[in-house]
């Protein structure tokens, strides 16, 4: 609680000097002020950009910040949340400023940040979970990847959460993306491994009594369609002494699926290229026309 009035204070006596700033001179005349509400990667690079020509604050309901990359990105992927330290440089800026514990909505309203500066960037992500609309979807035992995966990053709104993890030996996972992937790990993975990574400690110990032995992952379609990537697919086949069961008549193709596992490769080449191509054009100045390469690179790739 006094975490939050200090700043509340602090972020009230900030927006009271900007306030009588404005009233004192014109509005041309001062730096351009910056809020961006939310801490996440979309409120960090926002900031990263706008601080080179503004004055930013950047808040966040939470204390701490980074969103999603802190409380959504797996434990055990801290190759992933290096990006923080390109954040922490942005918030030590002399032109930026970072507020935890301030609530766009509560501890402030938006039309009060649209009256103390010049532009409000609204940078506070997704985080309320899809419902499925079907029956038993709120029944005891059934949590929603968000809940959980906050659970064991330690996110503050988690933290009570406590799923049962001892009356069974059996989790089903719905949904074959990376989220899916990164629960499953963290269910199977032997809690040696998990305690070398920054996992909340609250859920390290609920995992280690954890008597999860079985977990399906379930996809509505085929592996054409599932969303997960290589590297986490295989980080899972990676646990030690798990054993993998994939029915061989889930993985047939159609017609259908052939054709679109195609085009999702081609698309994934030419955006690579595309990256490629423009840091190459951007520094070493190669005035090769970049629609040129790309469609040199369409043609290599037997898409015409
Ligand atoms: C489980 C999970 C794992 C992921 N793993 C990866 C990965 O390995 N690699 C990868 O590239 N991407 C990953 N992602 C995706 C990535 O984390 C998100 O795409 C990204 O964080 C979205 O950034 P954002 O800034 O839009 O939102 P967020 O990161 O969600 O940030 C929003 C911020 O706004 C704050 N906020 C919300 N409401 C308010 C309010 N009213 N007032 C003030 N502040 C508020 C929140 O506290 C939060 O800090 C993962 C996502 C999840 C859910």
């Amino acid at each position: 609680m006094a975490i939050f009035d200090q700043a509340i204070r602090r972020l009230s006596l900030s927006l009271s000097r900007r306030r009588s700033s404005l009233s004192f001179s014109t509005l041309s005349s001062n730096p351009l002020r910056v809020c961006v509400v939310g801490t996440g990667p979309a409120g960090f690079y926002t900031a990263e950009k706008a601080h080179q020509g503004a004055e930013v604050d950047i808040i966040d309901r939470l204390p701490t910040p980074f969103g999603l990359v802190r409380s959504g990105v797996a434990p055990d992927h801290p190759e992933t949340k290096i990006v923080t330290n390109q954040f922490s440089k942005v918030a030590q800026h002399e032109r930026c400023s970072f507020f935890g514990n301030v609530t766009l909505g509560s501890s402030v309203s938006l039309s009060e940040l649209r009256e103390l500066y010049h532009v409000v960037v609204l940078a506070y992500g997704a985080e309320s979970d899809r419902a499925l609309g079907i029956p038993g979807e709120y029944l005891s035992g059934i949590q929603s990847a968000r809940e959980f995966v906050w659970w064991y990053n330690g996110h503050p709104d988690g933290k009570n959460l406590s799923p049962d993890l001892k009356s069974t030996d059996t989790a089903v996972i719905l949904g074959q993306g990376n989220v899916a992937l990164d629960v499953a790990r963290i269910l199977l993975q032997s809690t040696s491994v998990l305690a070398t990574t920054d996992i909340a400690s609250h859920a390290l110990e609920a995992l280690e009594q954890s008597s999860i032995r079985k977990v399906y992952l379930v996809g509505r379609r085929g592996p054409a369609q599932a969303a997960c990537t290589a590297k986490e697919i295989r980080e899972v086949l990676g646990i030690k002494d798990l054993c993998i069961h994939i029915n061989e008549v889930d993985l047939r193709k159609s017609p259908e699926d052939e054709v679109g596992i195609n085009v999702i490769h081609l698309c994934a080449c030419l955006i690579d290229m595309f990256f490629i191509c423009f840091s190459f054009y951007q520094n070493i100045s190669y005035r090769l026309p970049l629609s040129l390469l790309l469609l040199l690179f369409s043609y290599s790739c037997g898409a015409f």
